[in-house]
């Protein structure tokens, strides 16, 4: 599968916002779609700025042009806010899209939960003890 991200932003939070969601799309789409047979499916990530809401990014996913879904982050705030928000949005975005369960929790039947610590997290939503890691650090199955 191929993923395109675009940002025509120019906001100074540009490079955080478009770092972040890279590695939230590598949590999301990294080992699930590398199969052939998916290999002509193109995934479009399209970020501006609001032109109404200072410090305001809208995020869009397109699978197919009838495929639009967006969402909406305030870059003014935290780091971890910011990723917290966008790993949220994303996996939304992804799961309708593909209806999939991304990232899977190991050993588990659902996806992952995002939580804001002192980082952004996704972490197991029934017991925080049976598995949680960094945003951008989920570990992807090889092989
Ligand atoms: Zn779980």
């Amino acid at each position: 599968m191929e993923i395109l991200i675009t940002c025509n932003s120019s906001h100074p939070r540009r490079e955080f916002v478009l770092q972040s969601c890279s590695g939230v799309l590598s949590d999301l789409l990294g080992s699930q779609f590398d199969e052939p047979a998916t290999v002509d499916t193109k995934f479009v990530v399209l970020i501006d700025d609001d032109p109404k809401i200072p410090n305001w990014m809208r995020v869009h996913g397109m699978r197919e042009t009838l495929w639009k879904h967006g969402f909406g982050v305030d870059v003014a705030g935290g780091d971890v806010s910011v990723v917290a928000t966008l790993a949220s949005g994303l996996q939304d975005i992804v799961i309708e899209m593909f209806r999939t369960t991304v990232p899977r929790c190991p050993g588990h039947p659902h996806p992952l939960a995002v939580v804001a610590r002192d980082t952004a997290e996704w972490q197991c939503p029934q017991d925080a003890r049976h598995f949680r890691c960094p945003v951008g650090a989920y570990p992807q199955q090889t092989g």
